[in-house]
């Protein structure tokens, strides 16, 4: 078949490198957290001027405080916590608060579990609460977990964002955090609080 040496040899190391390329992982946000929002599919408009660029090295678990609405879309959750984010923001004890240059939460994961991008990883989240948002992936779930239960949608889909994202940012399982070990509040909320240390032993197991 190869009168030519030298044909015997690309043909070796052609197909060397079919079979390395064709074994790679096809690791995307697409088949990690599928289904995502992207921002360009919800309509975000640019972030404002102020963002900090950082580089992830932990993720922390919130709840957005509301409480959960399956009528209305992500899209429009998305788009109107964008505008709330990049408008001032009035305090109940008065206080005006300047603006956020875009969402606080790089992750936002709505009522039936579809995963919406925030705002940019590479950049830090923002908080009304007292800590150093530098450094963190900011990952959401819609609701009120004081008062509601997460839904099954949105534990798998949990589930499958901070695997991405662990892996992503070499962060270990253990290490992923919730809001209240970094700031006074209730987030995110005694039903979550609950069942989290649950789903990161489910993960730490998938992971071994
Ligand atoms: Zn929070």
């Amino acid at each position: 078949m190869f009168a030519n040496p030298r044909a015997l040899i690309a043909f070796f190391v052609l197909s060397v490198l079919i079979l390395l390329t064709a074994n790679l992982p096809a690791f995307t946000e697409e088949t990690t957290t599928h289904p995502l929002l992207s921002r360009a599919a919800w309509g975000a408009s640019p972030a404002l001027l102020g963002m900090r660029p950082h580089k992830p090295y932990s993720i922390i678990v919130h709840h957005t405080g509301a409480k959960q609405n399956a009528r209305l879309g992500l899209t429009d959750k998305l788009r109107g916590l964008q505008k709330f984010s990049q408008s001032p923001r009035k305090m109940a004890d008065g206080r005006t608060l300047p603006p956020w240059p875009d969402l606080p939460y790089h992750y936002y994961i709505g009522v039936d579990g579809t995963v919406g991008e925030g705002r940019d990883v590479n950049y830090a989240g923002d908080t009304n609460t007292k800590y150093d948002t530098t450094g963190h992936v900011q990952v959401v779930l819609e609701g009120n977990f004081e008062v509601e239960q997460p839904t099954a949608a949105q534990i798998a889909a949990l589930k499958k964002v901070l695997i991405w994202q662990a892996s992503r940012w070499h962060v270990q399982i253990s290490k992923i955090s919730m809001h209240l070990d970094h700031a006074q509040t209730l987030c995110p909320g005694k039903n979550l609080i609950a069942i989290l240390p649950q789903v990161l032993a489910e993960l730490q197991q998938q992971n071994r």
